[in-house]
């Protein structure tokens, strides 16, 4: 009799917690992170516990030591057809395969670039009033390498022009165009870049990213960054804590 208590007893616990199990399954798979509102940044760790990881994206960029062993990018870029998204988080723009970033060895592909407005990392506190990153992937160990080029307000940017009165305005709606752009052309002239070991900075958040930031803003015009803003509004990631990480310059 005892025992038949027992064993109702830890059943009735172990449904408890199963059912409260599967509600939270539900909850994250109803779950659509968002920069604002009910479920914003602080709330992603609840269905992506990687965004409560030690080392996060993006970060303020402060302090970072120059590193004499480092050295310039080392890209191989080409043009590449217009191939733009409004994923409804940001403005992406798919790039052709043939263009990559090579790290000790290792080829990474430039998938897509997109755009955060204002920038996810700061320098010395300082947000810039939007960010493109250039996602790249290895095929072999599928680790990701990002660039990240900030931008300040000034002349109009001549890379994005060749598609900004195109990028959809709606979300999940594409723009296709065979007219040809040139990654190479956004890269700021000086090479020196910021580098840390990091992660996404939307969910999953995974930790398999080494991030470039380059030191030098480049322009683009405050017509071409409201476009952008309009549309995609304040898409930034809070800067997260460096933790102990290693912050080096290559300048
Ligand atoms: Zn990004």
């Amino acid at each position: 009799m005892e025992n038949l208590r027992l064993l109702a007893i830890s059943c009735l616990f172990i449904s408890v917690i199963f059912s409260a199990c599967k509600e939270d399954e539900l909850a994250c798979e109803a779950f659509h992170w968002t920069y604002e509102g009910e479920s914003n940044p602080e709330t992603w760790p609840s269905c992506y516990s990687d965004c409560a990881g030690s080392d996060q994206s993006p970060i303020d960029i402060v302090g970072a030591v120059a590193d004499a062993s480092l050295s310039g990018l080392d890209t191989d870029y080409a043009s590449s057809s217009i191939n733009l998204v409004n994923n409804g988080h940001s403005i992406q723009q798919n790039y052709d395969m043939g263009s990559t970033l090579t790290l000790n060895g290792e080829a990474f592909d430039l998938l897509q670039v997109h755009f955060h407005t204002g920038s996810e990392h700061t320098v010395n506190g300082i947000r810039f009033p939007m960010e493109a990153h250039l996602v790249h992937k290895s095929s072999t160990s599928g680790n990701l390498a990002v660039v990240g080029i900030l931008f300040e307000e000034g002349a109009e940017n001549t890379f994005l022009a060749k598609f900004i009165d195109d990028v959809p305005e709606e979300e999940n709606k594409n723009f296709f165009s065979s007219t040809l752009v040139d990654i190479s052309t956004l890269l700021p002239s000086d090479p020196g870049y910021f580098t840390y070991a990091g992660s996404l900075t939307t969910p999953p958040c995974s930790e398999i990213v080494t991030w470039f930031v380059m030191q030098t803003a480049v322009e683009a015009s405050s017509a071409q960054i409201s476009k952008i803003h309009g549309i995609v509004h304040d898409n930034y990631r809070p800067v997260q804590p460096l933790n102990g990480r290693d912050l080096k310059s290559f300048n």
